[in-house]
């Protein structure tokens, strides 16, 4: 079997792995850079078209965030034979989601933001849904190609990352050898407050391909959930209190329905004053109505679960209105969970993060470098330190609060390391992670299986396994 990144090699970068067994070719994810818009955020697609030995049949998606989602409408652009796999709430996501991002690239480029020209329309999409086939948990599909000697089987198992997101295990036959691979997406070992923990089959597993999100993070695995759900009910309860706005920078996918659900059970148990308005924006009301609809097609999810996220207001869009709403003490949950420009969580720090009665509170992963990551770096500084948001508008001082709270929505090393002596691997091919996140892990690994072997697949580089 052959394997080769499409993707990034020395960051999380755009998700989309190639694998040609016995004469199939299979798209493991078919993402693009989060911070990169245009064609130069897309996966190596070209690489396929310039190589007569590799292909693509099918699509395998394991969720819907848009570093694994996002450059999929190219791959059928490019490929429009392929078809398309993941799982209900998946493709639900998808759709939406898909849709919405041509709507964005569209707007960008007329609002002079982006000078790349959309990736893909929402015509061609409508046609592409054709291309689409919804599967059920731990039931097998057939993924053999057309030119495949040998017949491959596929399961989506639930991988407990955001609502749909799946790893997914193939079974063929090689030589004449059983071969088991698993791919984990991005997965999450532990329950979360709406997402159950994930699911795995049963080893050994010849190839395990795993992501390393969290390699590098020592204090992730230190963290008690319970104690930090306490200490973020607290944090929001002083905030509250004095006054102030907290805002909460969420991905809109996942970890914005999490925290919701959080703030939801905060008010249900008077840990923070009930009547609290909680403001959303953009896309979250949409994906929240989905994620109470595939309840009904996601029995693991808690049925008697009451999401306050569709009865949220929606944060107004002119500036008088969103400083009346600075004006009253208030929680702010909105996208882009690493604060990137020209988002409603970055435009609305630069209104709030030089005022003390304030906070800004992170809740997910923020890469080096994005605006999360310096805001967090600047209040580590002490009172008063200067910060730049966005360089068009320039530097500011941070006299807000500005904390982090360990809520990923991926597992913390140790977990992944567990995960690993589950699946008993032969092999362990490490992806969608920062260059010291995959080192720790391949250490490791290496030092508690030393008969297993380690990949750090470099982009564009087949490997055979
Ligand atoms: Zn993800
Ligand atoms: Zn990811």
């Amino acid at each position: 079997m052959d394997y080769v990144s499409l993707g990034s090699t020395d960051d999380i970068g755009a998700s989309c792995h190639l694998l040609m067994v016995e004469g199939t070719g299979l798209m493991l994810d078919a993402g693009v850079h989060p911070d990169v818009d245009g064609p130069e955020g897309l996966p190596r697609l070209g690489l396929i078209q310039s190589r007569p030995d590799l292909w693509v049949d099918h699509v395998l998606v394991s969720h819907a965030h848009h570093d694994h989602l996002g450059a999929l409408p190219v791959v059928l652009q490019r490929f429009p034979h392929a078809l398309v796999h993941f799982t209900k709430p998946t493709r639900l996501l998808a759709e939406f989601l898909l849709r919405a991002s041509a709507r964005l690239q569209r707007r960008r480029l007329r609002e002079g933001s982006s000078t790349a020209d959309p990736l893909f329309d929402e015509d061609e999409l409508a046609y592409h849904e054709y291309l689409y086939l919804p599967h059920d948990l731990n039931q097998p599909f057939n993924v053999t190609g057309v030119r495949g000697t040998s017949a491959i089987q596929a399961t989506f198992y639930h991988a407990g990352h955001v609502l749909g997101a799946a790893g997914t295990l193939l079974t063929f036959e090689e030589a004449g050898q059983k071969r088991r691979v698993f791919y984990t997406g991005d997965v999450h070992l532990r329950p979360q407050v709406v997402t159950p923990a994930a699911d795995l089959p049963d080893g050994p597993v010849d190839v395990l391909i795993m992501e390393a999100t969290l390699g590098a993070d020592a204090s992730q695995e230190a963290v008690m959930r319970r104690e930090e759900e306490r200490r973020f009910a607290e944090a929001l309860d002083a905030v509250i209190r004095r006054g102030g706005v907290a805002l909460v920078p969420v991905f809109a996918l996942g970890r914005s329905h999490e925290m919701l659900a959080l703030i939801d059970r905060f008010k249900k148990r008077r840990m923070i004053d009930p009547d609290t308005p909680v403001y959303t924006a953009g896309s979250m009301r949409a994906l929240a109505e989905i994620y109470d609809d595939t309840r009904l097609i996601s029995p693991r999810l808690d049925a008697n679960l009451t999401y306050a996220a569709i009865d949220q207001p929606r944060l107004p869009r002119s500036e008088t209105a969103l400083l009346n709403i600075l004006r009253e003490p208030g929680i702010v949950l909105v996208p882009s969970g690493m604060m990137f420009e020209r988002t409603a969580s970055n435009d609305l720090a630069q209104y709030l993060v030089d005022q003390e009665k304030h906070a800004v509170f992170l809740v997910g992963y923020a890469k080096p470098g994005s605006p999360a990551h310096r805001l967090h770096e600047a209040a580590l500084q002490g009172e008063g330190t200067m910060v730049t948001l966005d360089p068009e508008t320039g530097e500011q001082p941070v006299f807000c609060t500005v904390d982090r709270f360990r809520f990923s929505g991926h597992s913390h090393r140790k977990d992944l390391l567990t995960l690993v002596d589950r699946l008993r691997p032969k092999t362990v091919i490490l992806v969608h992670g920062e260059p010291a996140a995959k080192a720790w892990m391949a250490e490791a690994i290496r030092a508690a299986h030393p008969d297993t072997t380690v990949v750090l697949p470099e982009i564009g580089v087949p490997v055979t396994v």
